[in-house]
């Protein structure tokens, strides 16, 4: 079957012909309904060398058109994490299928989302039901925020202690929801007056960081950095010592282009304690599908702020890279074809 895909290669990306293989039993034939440009896929565009070829989109909602698999019928929409792991193995079958060896990532190097058509195994798709297609596509993003308190939680955060989350994007700002629903005490910390704006506007407890870094008593116990340093900004570390207090515990879930500079003697000084996060198994996906259901179209209304046609793919990149007054930005694939 011939179907489209984006492929970005030479600093340039182009609408090309694929052909998808037969279905194979245990696998579901896709229509791409809609995809989100995700931080993630900016920071591989940053990174990539000029040579190498990158299919981006993991964020995505999708009708499925045929299946050989009893738990899908057509019409199901459906969605996954960014892995797909094997669904066999011994970290797939303990929840902890974003470690599998024998999966792939979507939006790499092989395999995105950006394409009208895709073959994906039954076994990593997630049922969609009462939900918006808007939102089913930030219910990723969600899970990457539900992830990161569930990681944040096993490395001791309790409600006694003070929760920095640093950066406005759509994880930090769906990762202060979550904190805030949860009853814990948050302040998410963000330089940019477009993010600042949006996060009031959701009710989100932020303080700007010019006004936060004159603050020399605001230390917090534990910090989950959702910056990283794309778009030449500097990320949490420059303002580290500021924020961190004696122990703090760090995760970082923003991703850093290169190497950033680590003052080992500082954090020594300070007990700091640092974990990386690694994407969600798909449980987590479903975990959030549940907790969000029923409150999520306010929140989703307000942080998908641009869409764009299938067509339009490199306009939409353009102004994602340019991260110009714009938060969450969503291909609509299958419309205009
Ligand atoms: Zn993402
Ligand atoms: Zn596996």
């Amino acid at each position: 079957m011939k179907t489209f895909e984006w492929l970005f290669k030479d600093k340039k990306i182009s609408k090309i012909e694929i052909t998808l293989p037969a279905l194979s039993v245990g696998e579901v034939l896709i229509k791409v309904v809609k995809v989100g440009i995700c931080g993630s896929d900016l920071f591989a565009l940053e990174s990539v060398d000029q040579y190498e070829e990158l299919r981006l989109g993991h964020e995505w909602v999708g009708e499925v058109e045929n299946s050989l698999s009893d738990n899908y019928k057509v019409g199901d929409l459906v969605t996954s994490s960014a892995f797909i792991g094997c669904g066999e193995c011994s970290l797939c079958l303990v929840e902890k299928s974003n470690f599998c060896q024998n999966g792939f990532a979507l939006g790499g190097k092989d395999f995105g989302m950006l394409r009208s058509k895709a073959i994906l195994p039954a076994n990593q798709l997630l049922k969609v039901d009462n939900f918006s297609l808007n939102e089913i596509v930030l219910l990723e993003v969600a899970a990457v925020a539900e992830e990161a308190v569930s990681q944040i939680l096993r490395l001791g955060l309790e409600k006694r202690h003070r929760v920095l989350v640093f950066g406005g994007g759509p994880v930090g700002l769906l990762t202060s929801l979550k904190l805030k629903e949860e009853g814990y005490d948050y302040t998410l910390i963000e330089k940019d007056n477009f993010r600042i704006k949006m996060a009031r506007d959701l009710e989100v407890n932020i303080q700007a960081l010019g006004m936060a870094l004159l603050d020399d008593k605001k230390k917090f116990d534990y910090i989950i950095d959702a910056s990283g340093n794309g778009n030449k900004q500097s990320g949490f570390w420059k303002y580290a010592k500021v924020f961190i207090s004696t122990s703090s515990v760090c995760l970082i879930v923003g991703k850093y282009i290169g190497t950033s500079e680590i003052h080992s003697n500082l954090f020594a000084m300070n007990n700091l304690t640092i974990k990386w996060m690694r994407g969600m198994p798909k449980e987590t996906l479903a975990r959030t599908r549940d907790f969000w259901i029923d409150k999520f179209s306010h929140i989703s209304s307000k942080m998908i702020t641009h869409e764009f046609n299938f067509s339009d793919v490199s306009k939409a990149f353009d102004l994602a890279l340019a991260r110009d007054n714009c938060m969450k930005i969503i291909i609509n694939v299958n419309v205009n074809d």
